[in-house]
């Protein structure tokens, strides 16, 4: 087992004590979105409409707690006074509670309170009595995202710098990421075993729904550039949805043609001791087929086909938890 790179551990949970996550550097600031906390439809909601008809779109930040740069980002548009001239503008704050406990000495404790944000949006379990304060929240954010036409979901990585649209099994989700085209690298995938991301709720991800969600990762949690990223890619998004002003957002051209790439397998921690074989951070493109990648205790994890690309390595992952993503790219 000496040859893992990563071995046993917390989650993105886990924390400063852990030396591999000691090293990653916070260079970014938590910004201070209390004037948004109140003064819209519902807490930590901004909300606005044009004066001509159009649909309503949606920007999402912090759906986890820790991934700041998306709320950076939505601070500075609103103190711009960022505005739409048809149809309606959300900007919405999710899981403030946990935001509210960032500390950049301890950045990775403030990814959620009690459970992951992102896993919660099933209409069953949205109908349940919840104790949670993420399933709480998504409850109450819930009416709003039932009138959004739009949506485009914010979210960082604290491994991968290579950022990247998931469009979960939507075609129209995948169409659009491909238009927009920044960033360039569009992954289609069936979500996690362990509950349905935003994207994924049925508003957004039902065959027969005209309604789109889209994810962008935009690179690492707490850098500058993937604040510039989730700008190019929310700028393209509200120029293609024909809300704001004429000549409005910066232009931020593509850097290479866009991709697609299929999750061909989720790879899902079956023990306690995963671990790369490798110093695999994501976006990279494994050759050969059958190429051992990790073990996962006993288990030897090998890339089922050619050219294939890791999405999203967690090196610390626990058991019940998606490990990686293998996609295989589609012309
Ligand atoms: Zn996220």
């Amino acid at each position: 087992m000496s040859g893992r790179v990563s071995g046993p551990g917390g989650s993105e949970s886990a924390n400063k004590a852990d030396p591999l996550l000691s090293q990653i550097p916070v260079r970014l600031a938590a910004p201070d979105i209390s004037p948004w906390l109140n003064g819209g439809p519902l807490r930590g909601v901004q909300s606005f409409t044009g004066s001509e008809p159009g649909p309503h779109v949606a920007i999402t930040a912090l759906i986890h707690g820790n991934e700041i740069g998306g709320a950076i980002l939505l601070d500075r548009w609103l103190r711009e006074g960022l505005r739409p001239a048809r149809g309606r503008l959300s900007l919405i704050f999710a899981n403030i509670d946990a935001f509210a406990r960032f500390d950049p000495n301890d950045p990775t404790q403030s990814r959620y309170l009690d459970e992951d944000m992102n896993r919660v949006w099933d209409p069953a379990r949205l109908a349940a009595p919840m104790r949670s304060i993420e399933a709480r929240r998504a409850r109450e954010l819930r009416p709003l995202i039932d009138t959004v036409d739009l949506l485009l979901d914010l979210h960082s990585m604290l491994w991968q710098r290579r950022a990247l649209f998931i469009t979960g099994v939507s075609d129209k989700a995948r169409d659009l990421a491909l238009k927009l085209g920044t960033p360039p690298l569009v992954v289609a995938d069936e979500g996690h075993a362990n509950g349905r991301r935003l994207v994924d709720y049925p508003r957004f991800s039902a065959p027969d729904s005209d309604k789109i969600g889209l994810l962008v990762e935009a690179g690492l949690h707490w850098e500058p550039s993937t604040i510039e990223t989730m700008e190019a890619a929310a700028t393209a998004m509200l120029r293609e949805s024909g809300i704001m002003p004429e000549g409005w957002g910066k232009d931020f051209p593509p850097s290479e043609p866009p991709r697609l790439a299929r999750v061909t397998r989720t790879v899902v921690a079956v023990s306690h001791r995963f671990g790369f074989l490798g110093p695999y951070c994501g976006g990279e493109v494994i050759p050969r087929r059958n190429t051992l990648i990790a073990l996962d205790g006993e288990e030897e994890i090998r890339t089922p086909h050619d050219n294939c690309l890791l999405v999203m390595p967690s090196l610390r992952v626990m058991r019940g938890h998606t490990a990686v993503r293998l996609a295989r790219f589609e012309s």
